[in-house]
């Protein structure tokens, strides 16, 4: 089949390298000219797992085409995936700008039937607002194309996004076109031969299964870090009792690590936007609310631990910290725990000399740019030297054995607090460290 993706970002870019990959032919549009004359060129503009040598394959193969022009994308393709930024906006709802800059596109330059599918994470009714715009520039041009709205969410986990788009758990797809409906079916067939994995829906439904999926997996968090919480105070220990509930398989292992709070280009947003549209459709979403609030304290709650053990005021204090990245396997520092962290950090004048393996570039650019008193360091090591304390962040996995008589030598004062939990609190005890984690005395 001919498609396009407009958008090349995380979810863009490698739905339209999976898509390729299946062989169909592929048009990956954005409108970062910087971004579509690098990857002509096989430079990736982030980090995933698998990705560099699929696009650079499919690209030589004719299969994957990178272009700034929306319009030859239109023309040589019929089924128009829309895959474009859904950023909070200042009242927490989704901002919709360039979903709607995408369909005015659409409506102005389509020459021929299209099945646009918004692959975007969009607030219940978005596609009515898609469908309305893309009619109202036909109207203007007096045309009677016609085109079909697909609803088709996406459930990639940056990190593992390459696996997660081969091997779907789920494909949602809400539309009320039969046609439209087969030729979803035909597209994603290869994806799913091992068993079916095709849900059909109406189109509002597949809107909100996006936004209750996330707010599901953001409550479990949100729920361990509170009985997290709650153990402290109680001298109990989270990780026995995380190991005792998931047994139950009615609960299950997954999504129940305690930590310093989710971030990422989800969760945060998505939780936030459905409150706004549930307060917006006069429900008051008490139970989410209180996800997202926990989360917020949630972020706070190492520096607290750091204030109880140094004081408030930092000044004369360097810390190491460990991970930048709002998750491991990935460059993505949008809403990360870290920036939190740090910057309250610097607000009380301690010094911080960070590491991660992939997101020091993203965190110098843009998230954490001209903040004083903030270095980075390639190594892990070199960041703990004469450090007062290693504060560990984000769980990559070069951060779960490491060789601790090195640190020892390096740090200034043998005290490590841990974020997600990586370490044997007895272990460390013995080791001769001063050892805080999360939800554990
Ligand atoms: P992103 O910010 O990485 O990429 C969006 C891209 O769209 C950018 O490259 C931007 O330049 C481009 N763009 C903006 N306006 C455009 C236009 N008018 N024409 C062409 N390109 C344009 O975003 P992302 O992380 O890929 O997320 C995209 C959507 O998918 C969001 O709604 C997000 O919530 C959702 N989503 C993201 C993930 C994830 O893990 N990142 C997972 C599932 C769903």
């Amino acid at each position: 089949m001919k498609l396009s993706v407009i958008g090349t970002g995380y979810v863009g870019l490698v739905s339209g390298t999976c898509f390729a990959e299946m062989g169909n032919t592929v048009y990956c549009v954005d409108t970062d000219e910087k971004k579509i004359e690098s990857l002509k060129k096989g430079k990736i503009p982030i980090y995933e797992p698998g990705l560099d040598a699929m696009v650079i394959d499919n690209v030589k193969n004719g299969g994957l085409n990178f272009t700034v022009d929306i319009k030859e994308a239109l023309e040589k393709t019929s089924i128009i995936f829309i895959a474009v930024g859904t950023p909070m906006g200042e009242d927490g709802s989704a901002d919709l700008k360039y979903v709607l800059q995408v369909a005015e596109s659409i409506g102005t330059y389509m020459k021929h039937e299209l099945i646009v599918v918004n692959k975007s994470t969009v607030p219940v009714g978005t596609a009515d607002l898609v469908k309305t715009t893309i009619q109202a520039k036909l109207d203007e041009r007096k045309s009677n194309l016609q085109f079909y709205i697909v609803s088709n969410p996406e459930f990639l986990k940056e990190g593992a996004a390459i696996e997660d788009c081969m091997k779907p758990d789920r494909v949602i797809v809400g539309t009320d076109n039969v046609k439209a409906l087969e030729k979803m079916k035909e597209l994603y067939a290869p994806f799913t031969v091992n068993h079916e994995r095709f849900v059909a829906m109406d189109i509002r439904s597949a809107e909100m299964t996006k936004y209750a999926a996330n707010a599901m997996l953001a409550t479990k968090i949100s729920f361990m870090n509170e009985m997290a919480n709650i153990c402290e105070k109680l001298g109990a220990d989270i990780n026995s009792v995380r190991v005792g509930i998931g047994s139950d398989k009615r609960i299950g292992y997954s999504f129940i690590y305690p930590g310093c709070g989710y971030g990422g280009s989800c969760f945060p947003k998505d939780v936030q936007a459905l409150i706004k549209t549930a307060k917006d459709n006069e429900y008051e979403p008490k139970l989410i609310s209180a996800v997202e609030e926990v989360n917020n304290n949630q972020k706070k709650v190492l520096v607290e631990k750091i204030i109880k053990r140094f004081g408030e005021d930092l000044s004369n204090k360097t810390f190491a910290v460990w991970g930048l990245a709002f998750k491991p396997g990935t460059d993505d520092m949008r809403d990360a725990p870290s920036i939190t962290i740090i910057k309250e950090l610097i607000k009380r004048k301690a010094k911080v000399i960070a590491h991660d393996p992939k997101a020091a570039e993203q965190a110098k650019t843009y998230y954490l740019k001209d903040l004083e008193n903030l270095d980075y360091v390639e190594s892990k090591y070199d960041a703990v030297n004469n450090a007062d304390a290693l504060i560990l962040v984000t769980e990559w996995k070069e951060f779960r054995s490491p060789d601790f008589d090195e640190l020892k030598t390096r740090l200034k004062e043998n005290i490590i607090f841990d974020g997600r939990n990586q370490y044997n609190s007895q272990k460390l005890k013995e080791l001769g460290f001063e050892y805080y984690q999360i939800g554990s005395a």
